[in-house]
């Protein structure tokens, strides 16, 4: 379950930014996480709520955005996809490029000061 690590790792970044700026509640919180991180949003989520129980980030909402993965073809151009891939997935062929789907960030912290 490598979600609980990820939950606290987003905890401490938004906790610190939160000092930081001597805000008093973190009101939202929003990540992009790609879909070959296999990160189960559900319980991204649940952990995040629970860790962030006694700090002033507790009841922020976590939202997720997921970052699917881009796959382009030669032929077909751009597709998305939610799985990694190694051939073109409309016509097969293996001359692809991948590009996204692995992403982990936090894209914005919403503060109370
Ligand atoms: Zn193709």
């Amino acid at each position: 379950m490598h979600e609980l690590g990820i939950a606290g790792e987003i905890l401490s970044v938004i906790l610190t930014e939160a000092a930081r700026h001597e805000a008093k509640k973190v009101t939202e919180v929003t990540v992009r996480v790609g879909v070959l991180r296999g990160i189960v949003t559900e319980n991204l989520r649940f952990l995040f709520g629970n860790l962030a129980g006694d700090t002033i980030a507790s009841g922020a909402p976590l939202v997720v955005e997921e970052e699917p993965v881009v796959i382009e073809c030669g032929k077909c151009g751009e597709s998305e996809t939610a799985a990694m891939a190694w051939e073109c997935p409309s016509c097969k062929c293996p001359d692809i490029a991948v590009r996204g789907g692995d992403s982990l960030s936090i894209v914005s912290v919403e503060l109370d000061v």
